[in-house]
């Protein structure tokens, strides 16, 4: 029996998932392909007491509009809960406080004209919208001409390093701005503190909901099994195999990571499918966006790891940039009464830490964690996990505007979304539904 829809998806992350609400709502028939046994992509959830707990800390921010947007339209906005984070700073010897413009103040590590000039460049940034010249500057010269080297070299680059790893020194100058002024606007009228948001539940309501409104309107999901090929004639995307099995469709739209959506397409090449040059160089281009992995440790604790939500590390000796306190945001109540930290660690995305034991990792990490908290013993880790994703972020080097994908692809028929294209914005949940808006203005007209 040949299976037809309307438009199929390749991906059930929240890109996916979002798509697939936007057009079955609309009356498409949609079906949404997921390799995975189940949704969520990166922002997947696993079970943690009686509550669903992200694989990766997944905060809000309060600016975050589209992802506002799309929980009040699905009458999810009452399951938001605002509140002001703390943030810590570990230097290498000592964990303290860094939320208030104050213990900026205190920092012995720069001087007092450097720390009076972070702060009125922070106050500007704000209002400023000079990100858009900013794409073939590096982070680090801007940095160093924004904030004075003193500031930079003490606060940002080890953080820009310990995400990007060596690729940090290219990473683009309308990149960091985009995020340091997004991460700014989310703090009090007065800026006095940050303002974090969080779903309560965790991002599984979200999944289910996307998912029970995709399946009221008549919308299908396949599970645990990758999309092999597209279905190619002519130049032209028909649809898609998975399992073994054909899916057809006028539209196919990918919210895939770029390097497995070009090996799909690679695999799409028969003698039939229309194959010409402008596919080729648009793989071709493709291959030039780097991407890091992530490892995500989660630890459950019997006491708390730190009093802050967040603490950023910036001992270069570290491998992982943060630690986050998911329980600053949520009571251990909900996690069976333990204390949940989460420790990532971004990696290439051919390191063999990707294919390690859970055991190996921790294993890897403790030295580490004990190095931080000196008392981790104390605190007692009744069990820990982990997760990884090869694909968990682009490098959004300098010259990355130039080699963005566009939404529409060289094949007639199949389009790809993903967290390339919100560059300069950082990939984060409120991107990535505004991507899928688009591309669903795009598809509808
Ligand atoms: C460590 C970490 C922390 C983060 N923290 C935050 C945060 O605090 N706040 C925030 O807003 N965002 C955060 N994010 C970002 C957020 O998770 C992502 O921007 C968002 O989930 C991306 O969704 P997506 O649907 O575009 O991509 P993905 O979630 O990557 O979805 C793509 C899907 O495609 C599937 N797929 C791949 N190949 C195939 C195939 N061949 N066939 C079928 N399916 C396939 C994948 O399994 C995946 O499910 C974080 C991300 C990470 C890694």
């Amino acid at each position: 029996m040949r299976k037809e829809y309307d438009i199929i998806i390749a991906g059930a992350g929240i890109g996916g998932l979002a798509l697939a609400y936007f057009l079955s709502k609309d009356g498409y028939k949609v079906l949404c392909v997921e390799k995975r046994p189940g949704a969520g992509g990166l922002a997947r959830c696993f079970r943690a007491g009686k509550s669903h707990l992200e694989i990766y800390y997944h905060h809000i921010f309060r600016t975050d509009e589209y992802l506002y947007g799309l929980l009040s339209e699905l009458g999810l906005e009452g399951q938001v809960e605002e509140k002001a984070a703390s943030t810590g700073l570990y230097d290498g010897e000592r964990l303290v406080p860094f939320s208030k413009p104050l213990n900026l103040m205190l920092l012995p590590h720069i001087g007092l004209r450097q720390k009076l000039n972070f702060g009125l460049k922070l106050l500007n940034l704000s209002v400023s919208r000079a990100g858009g010249e900013l794409h073939d500057v590096t982070a680090v010269k801007w940095l160093r001409d924004s904030f004075g080297e003193e500031v930079s070299r003490f606060l940002w680059e080890p953080l820009l390093r310990s995400k990007f790893g060596e690729d940090y020194s290219d990473i683009s100058a309308a990149w960091i701005f985009e995020r340091i002024k997004k991460r700014f606007g989310s703090r009090k009228k007065d800026k006095s503190r940050e303002v974090l948001a969080y779903i309560k539940g965790g991002t599984q309501v979200l999944i289910d909901k996307l998912m029970d409104e995709v399946r009221g309107k008549g919308g299908e999901f396949i599970f645990g099994s990758g999309i092999e090929s597209f279905i190619m004639k002519n130049g032209a995307c028909m649809g898609i195999t998975a399992g073994g099995d054909e899916f057809h469709s006028s539209k196919t739209i990918s919210t895939v990571a770029v390097p497995e959506f070009t090996d799909i397409l690679n695999r799409s090449r028969t003698p039939h499918s229309g194959w010409k040059d402008d596919i080729e160089d648009y793989i071709k281009r493709c291959s030039r966006i780097k991407y890091k992995s992530v490892i995500s440790l989660v630890l459950e604790t019997r006491k708390e790891l730190s009093g802050y939500y967040w603490v950023n590390i910036i001992d270069e000796t570290v491998p992982f940039p943060v630690l986050v306190n998911q329980t600053f945001l949520v009571p251990p109540v909900e996690y069976g009464g333990n204390y949940i930290t989460y420790v990532a660690q971004y990696v290439d995305t051919d390191s063999g830490l990707l294919d390690s034991s859970p055991e190996h990792v921790m294993e890897k990490m403790r030295p580490f964690l004990e190095k931080i908290v000196p008392d981790i013993k104390e605190k007692e880790i009744v069990r820990y996990h982990v997760f990884c994703d090869r694909y968990a972020t682009p490098v959004y080097s300098t010259g990355f505007n130039d080699i963005v994908p566009d939404l529409k692809t060289p094949v007639k028929g199949l389009f790809m979304a993903n967290n390339t294209q919100v560059y300069p914005e950082s990939r984060n949940l409120d991107m990535t539904v505004r991507i899928a808006r688009k591309v669903h203005n795009l598809i509808t007209g």
